[in-house]
């Protein structure tokens, strides 16, 4: 076994129109400007872990269409292995068309695409693989059946996971989450999870310890700009946040989560690998855009330094 990391999930790419308004239903506008750029949950983890110098495998579906081929360029970019990249026969990318007005506030739609296509058959394709790996990043923008896939695959052969249940999914059934080790929600996907206020850090706590009774082995409850929260069967700990002046904190979860996963599969204990991820998240939230804004080692140490 190596510290391989593995990201069974999506990729999206991001159609970004700065607009004065919105049309009105029938009407033409014209708009100032626009940007593409590369995201989804599961591409933007592996991104981060793979910029930091971790080795990376995704697993994912990609596009019958023109940016399908971009986005197979932007993972190989990356030192991201492709081998487990299939392109869903007919179908669309997953696109996220987003409109910013100028005052900053976001209209976004979310297409899954190829992303629907990633299925439990692909998982197993692609387990030899994923069962050498250190660790597996999930999240849930591809189908539940292909979680709960990689859950069961990963508990019988003892190879750790780490789901981030975002974008909260209501029909997420906990049952079939047994045995996952690490579960990272934030707080509104933490409540939406157990059913419980995560209002003040008492009751997020609270939440998250029924979690663990449920049979997860450790949940990371991150704060925003608050930093985050390991919870285990043995206690707490808070991770503190890094103090930065926030310039575009999209992508953070992602971040956080990815570099994560890099740092503790290269053998750093959780709750340091939390707080060298806190460090990252915030260097993130100080630069422009999503995986742009993710930095490599020789940044990320300066920035440390
Ligand atoms: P999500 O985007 O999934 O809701 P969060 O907003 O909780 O995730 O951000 C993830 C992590 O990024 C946090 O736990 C924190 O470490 C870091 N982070 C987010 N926003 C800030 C900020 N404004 N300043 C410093 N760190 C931040």
């Amino acid at each position: 076994m190596d510290s391989r990391i593995g990201v069974v999930g999506s990729n999206n790419v991001d159609l970004i129109t700065y607009i004065e308004r919105m049309p009105k239903p029938g009407e033409t506008l014209e708009a100032p400007d626009f940007a593409m750029g590369f995201g989804g949950k599961g591409a933007n983890q592996a991104v981060a872990a793979a910029r930091l110098g971790a080795q990376v495998s995704m697993v994912t579906r990609i596009g019958d269409d023109l940016f399908g081929p971009q986005q197979m360029q932007n993972f190989r970019e990356n030192g991201i292995d492709t081998t487990h990249v299939l392109v869903a026969a007919g179908k669309p990318s997953g696109v996220a068309p987003i409109m910013v007005r100028p005052d900053g506030e976001n209209s976004i739609l979310i297409v899954q695409g190829a992303n629907a296509a990633l299925s439990p058959a692909d998982v197993d394709a692609a387990w030899d693989m994923l069962a050498g790996c250190r660790l597996i990043l999930l999240q849930l923008e591809v189908p539940l059946e292909t979680v709960y896939r990689v859950i069961e695959l990963a508990v019988r052969d003892g190879v750790a996971t780490i789901l981030n249940p975002a974008p909260a999914a209501p029909g997420l059934d906990l049952a079939r989450l047994d045995g996952l080790t690490f579960l990272a929600p934030n707080e509104p996907e933490l409540a939406m999870l157990t059913g419980m206020p995560t209002g003040t850090e008492d009751e997020t706590l609270a939440a998250a310890q029924t979690l663990i009774s449920r049979g997860i082995g450790q949940v990371i409850v991150t704060l925003g700009g608050r930093g985050a929260l390991l919870v285990t069967g043995q206690g707490s700990e808070r991770i503190a946040p890094v103090k930065v002046k926030p310039v575009d904190t999209t992508g953070a979860g992602d971040a956080f989560l990815g570099s994560f996963a890099h740092f503790h599969a290269a053998g750093q204990p959780v709750a340091e690998a939390l707080a060298q991820a806190a460090r990252y998240a915030a260097l993130s939230v100080t630069r422009r855009g999503t995986q742009t804004s993710y930095a490599d080692a020789e940044a990320f140490k300066a920035f440390c330094d």
